[in-house]
């Protein structure tokens, strides 16, 4: 058995980009200079591992069945933005003015990886677009290949339950994903969107 400290160090490094190097670093300042501060990360970091789940309507990272977004009365039910993450989303909502509701499906199809249309949560979307209410849905995958052949599925999904796909407007360079977009970049891709013929 390896020692606390050792343990220590090795569970920083589940966090992405720290390395080795960084989590031996991570570590010791903690045990060094923070203790206070290392005690807070480990109550709240075992709370949320605990208690944030996920959205019933949208899939969004939330601690409630319904999310603040969904529950809200003032968003606009006929418009539903899909974006791969919830960083995603966040990015969108921080760069735009937008006002409708959001679907996150949490990845994107990769059949490669046995990542279909149910483990993206397409069913429910189904379900969602089946209620009638969306005449709009704003397809905002990234544009990766995968990001692109997710886009073209729910542009038929969209389709086939009576509402209008769109796509963001290039600007979005090619391979990136949104959440590292600049907001003004984001803002006006996300405007002068176009409908997905
Ligand atoms: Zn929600």
């Amino acid at each position: 058995m390896s020692s606390l400290l050792e343990q220590l160090i090795e569970a920083f490094r589940i966090l992405p980009g720290v390395g080795q190097k960084t989590a031996q670093r991570m570590a010791y300042h903690v045990l060094e200079r923070e203790r206070e501060g290392g005690r807070r990360l480990a109550s709240v970091l075992s709370e949320a591992v605990e208690r944030v789940g996920h959205c019933a309507r949208c899939r969004d990272f939330s601690e409630t069945e319904v999310c603040a977004t969904c529950a809200s009365a003032v968003r606009d039910a006929h418009q539903l933005c899909v974006v791969e993450s919830a960083a995603d989303r966040l990015a969108i909502e921080q760069a735009t003015g937008y006002r409708g509701l959001y679907f996150v499906l949490q990845g994107r199809l990769s059949p490669l990886d046995g990542i279909g249309p149910r483990e993206i949560g397409l069913d429910r979307l189904s379900d969602r677009l089946q209620e009638g209410q969306v005449q709009e849905l704003i397809i905002a995958t990234n544009p990766t290949v995968e990001g692109e052949a997710t886009a073209h599925y729910l542009a038929q999904l969209s389709r086939q339950h009576g509402a209008r796909p769109s796509r963001l407007a290039h600007g979005v360079p090619l391979g990136g994903e949104l959440e590292y977009v600049d907001r003004g970049t984001l803002s006006h891709a996300f405007g002068s969107r176009s409908e997905m013929v």
